[in-house]
């Protein structure tokens, strides 16, 4: 019995490290290194276009939040430097937008639509925070995969799901176009370019990526994807309600509670959420991002 218990304890004493490896963190100071890697100039700025809208209920986006309205922007960000631009996220089509609605017809812009389709076109890179439709289907289920996957980059883990469970019939990529694209693998940050930085993020998809921005003015970004749909998601470190799709739930928690923590001490960093409406609104009031695509 006690040669047992001794085992046990030495069972104990050898998890315990690995698990307590296994919860997500990130170090922002670490991150503001790696954005200094690659030399250049910094980028100039970041507008964002909204181009469609899914109406639901806050109670889905914030567990806890009252059964009240509420709109979900479709959006995409360009980072602006002096030579060139890169886009964050792609867009999507009308189809692909439909799928969301399951049955409800909801605001689709055709004329946004169009100017993120002629910026994702001229961009000289492409990355998305993670593989679901209203993000990476503008590179993966359009006309134009073949001229975009040679400046997108996805990462493996996103490719993954592509090719094995595709959030929609639409995105499936089969293996012979996935090559096509630029695919990375990092263990926790990699820098894209000076001043952007990749921060891995699993948790919402297996291939959600947080992407860092430090201006040339120096005011910092950090794009959080669907981490959180709406900022109350931060500020109140509460995961969503959404029946509908599969997350990491104790990760997803682990990643609120630092960006929390950044949110309350980092007044010069803007954490920015894809889909909350009433920040992008607030943020292209202040002039913290600009309102349309160049
Ligand atoms: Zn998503
Ligand atoms: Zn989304």
């Amino acid at each position: 019995m006690k040669r047992t218990s001794h085992l046990f304890m030495l069972a104990l004493v050898l998890i315990a490290p690995l698990q307590k490896q296994q919860v997500w963190t990130a170090n922002i100071d670490q991150i503001r290194r790696v954005a200094r890697m690659i030399p250049g100039r910094d980028p100039l700025r970041i507008n964002v276009l909204k181009f469609a809208e899914s109406r639901r209920a806050k109670k889905f986006s914030v567990k806890g939040a009252p059964d009240e309205p509420s709109v979900q922007a479709r959006t995409v960000f360009q980072v602006v430097y002096a030579d060139g631009y890169v886009m964050l996220d792609a867009g999507m089509d009308q189809q692909v937008h439909n799928f969301f609605g399951r049955g409800v017809v909801e605001p689709y812009d055709l004329e946004s639509a169009k100017q993120v389709e002629h910026a994702v076109r001229g961009a000289r890179a492409i990355i998305v925070t993670h593989e679901h439709g209203d993000h990476v289907a503008g590179v993966v289920h359009t006309p134009f995969a073949n001229e975009l996957a040679p400046k997108t980059i996805l990462t493996r883990d996103q490719v993954q799901t592509l090719l094995t469970n595709p959030q929609m019939p639409e995105i499936k990529l089969t293996p012979e176009a996935a090559v096509r694209y630029n695919v990375v693998d990092y263990e926790k940050y990699l820098p894209l370019g000076s001043g952007i930085v990749l921060i891995k993020a699993p948790g919402h998809t297996p291939g959600s990526q947080m992407i860092y921005v430090v201006l040339a003015s120096g005011r910092e970004y950090l794009f959080i994807g669907d981490t959180a749909w709406h900022m109350d998601g931060v500020r109140n470190i509460k995961g969503k309600d959404a029946p509908w799709i599969q997350e990491d739930e104790n990760t997803l928690v682990a990643q609120l509670s630092w960006l929390n923590g950044l949110y309350k001490t980092e007044k010069n960093l803007f954490i920015i959420a894809s889909h909350d409406d009433e920040q992008r609104m607030d943020l292209v009031k202040k002039g913290i991002l600009g309102n349309k695509l160049e």
